[in-house]
């Protein structure tokens, strides 16, 4: 596996190839639909721009994002390829995104009014996903306001400022194998489809699969599949399998360089709160990265690090730039490597074992890397 020169403190080391990879494996999986690859949040933490040069050159030939600022920094690093851009709040940048030839959602009237009347103003027509709410109960409009949503749609494509790209939701438990609401969901779904052509809509792509609809459920694939963590090469949930069951292979590998080690006695407190005390005569290690760069709080006393060929256990308190290891009978040096994550193949842990760690799920761990951690893309 390609690796960087050794951080100088803490840094984010990006696997492009394993990214490219995955967009591939997730293509093949897919089969006959298209790909978005999902790069919201700073691609879930992975760096957007060179994230999604990556997925397009595997083929993703749709992104997605969930601000307009995200889609229109997409545009402005020269991407030029079908995006989606979902999250949008009553005086958003509808007409920034529609000259810049970004597709826009509207889950309710009010949405739709304002893109109507920026395409207008701008004099081109916007293309407008129209997302149903299938049972998610999030965004998405409710199934008994879908005809009227419908209707305003096609009545806007007559006027020529909208064309409908997409109809579209979002899954609420696909990632826990055989949940009912993913079957109730379906078919809401197929009954909006059929409501949408009998209005006359004749959307481009219709889309509702996650990464584990992706993984786990072909019939939800229908034209267009958006994949968000598994472009990442990490599960949705350990319920449906690990990466590698999937051909997938993490990206990020968080590296660290030890910034002190020293012996210290038995009855040493360590940390904030003393809420750790060495039990015997031991070395301690300390780790520059802190709640500032996304370690949580909460791997105080659970966060797993491999230092010296093993691992080791967060000792006391995470603070806001460090944390300490006890080495017990081992030894290292300050600039010494720690691997707080990575694919898992050399020893370390993994993203999901940091979310197990710490109650959370690997999406949490990897999107909260903080701003000042470097992203190394390899
Ligand atoms: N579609 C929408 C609307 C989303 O909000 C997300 C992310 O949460 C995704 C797709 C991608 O989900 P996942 O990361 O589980 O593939």
């Amino acid at each position: 596996a390609p690796r960087a020169a050794a951080p100088h403190r803490v840094s984010a080391e990006v696997d492009l190839g394993a990214l490219r990879g995955n967009v591939g494996a997730l293509r093949e999986r897919a089969a006959g639909a298209a790909l978005m690859a999902v790069v919201k949040s700073d691609a879930y933490g992975h760096g957007m721009v060179p994230c999604a040069r990556a997925a397009r050159q595997a083929g993703a030939a749709w992104l997605g994002t969930a601000t307009p600022e995200e889609a229109l920094a997409l545009r402005a690093a020269g991407d030029r390829g079908r995006v989606l851009c979902w999250l949008w709040t009553p005086g958003g940048p509808w007409r920034e995104a529609i000259e810049a030839d970004v597709d826009v959602s509207a889950s309710a009237r009010w949405a739709l009014e304002e893109i109507t009347a920026a395409a207008r103003a701008c004099g081109r027509t916007a293309r407008v996903h129209l997302k149903i709410d299938t049972g998610l109960g999030r965004n998405g409009c409710r199934p008994a306001d879908w005809p009227d949503l419908v209707a305003a749609a096609r009545a806007a494509e007559r006027e020529g400022t909208v064309e409908v790209a997409g109809v579209w939701s979002h899954f609420a438990c696909a990632d826990e194998p055989g949940h009912p609401s993913v079957a109730a969901q379906l078919a809401v779904f197929h009954d909006a489809l059929a409501v949408a052509a009998r209005a006359g809509l004749d959307p481009e792509v219709r889309h509702i699969a996650n990464s584990p609809a992706t993984l786990t459920l072909p019939e939800a694939h229908f034209d267009l599949v958006r994949t968000g963590i598994s472009v990442y090469g990490l599960s949705p949930s350990p319920e449906i399998g690990a990466p590698q069951d999937f051909g997938l292979r993490p990206a990020m590998t968080l590296r660290a360089s030890l910034a002190n080690v020293k012996r210290v006695p038995a009855g040493h407190g360590v940390s904030y709160g003393h809420h750790y005390t060495t039990p015997g005569e031991t070395t301690l290690a300390l780790v520059p990265a802190g709640y500032a760069d996304g370690i949580p709080r909460h791997a105080s006393g659970t966060g797993p690090v491999l230092v010296a060929g093993k691992w080791r256990t967060v000792a006391g308190r995470v603070a806001m730039d460090q944390f300490v290891v006890d080495l017990g009978g081992d030894t290292a040096e300050a600039g010494d490597e720690a691997v707080l994550f990575g694919p898992g193949d050399h020893g370390e842990p993994t993203a999901e074992d940091w979310a197990r760690a710490v109650g959370t799920i690997s999406y949490e761990i990897v999107t909260r890397i903080g701003a000042r951690v470097p992203r190394v893309h390899l």
